[in-house]
């Protein structure tokens, strides 16, 4: 028999499914564990419960490249420490005076 080991808790239903679709294309199987609850508890709606992604031991490491390459990609905004822009967290640099985050001013 297989067994399941958590690699990530995502906020909601949404962004499981998203993670769950990166992680097998890349040929990784997940299961999400939460939803189920969700769905019996029915009033609750899905973006309030948290589901946790499992995956197979085997495939931890690979599993955490992806999910650390997702983070990364949808980071917070930031405010840029020299000119006081607000930048969407898609970028690496400033829009406006191309200074870099975390750099202060
Ligand atoms: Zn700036």
């Amino acid at each position: 028999m297989s067994e399941w080991i958590p690699v990530y808790q995502a906020a909601n239903s949404l962004e499981a499914h998203t993670l769950k679709g990166a992680l097998e294309v890349a040929g990784i199987e997940v299961c999400l564990q939460g939803e189920a609850l969700a769905g019996a508890l029915g009033e609750l709606p899905m973006n309030a419960v948290e589901v946790t992604l499992l995956i197979h031991p085997r495939d931890l490491e690979r599993s955490r490249l992806i999910l650390e390459k997702y983070r990364r990609g949808v980071r917070d905004s930031w405010r840029c420490g020299h000119c006081g822009e607000c930048n969407a967290g898609s970028f690496e640099t400033c829009w406006r005076c191309g200074h870099e985050p975390g750099t202060g001013a």
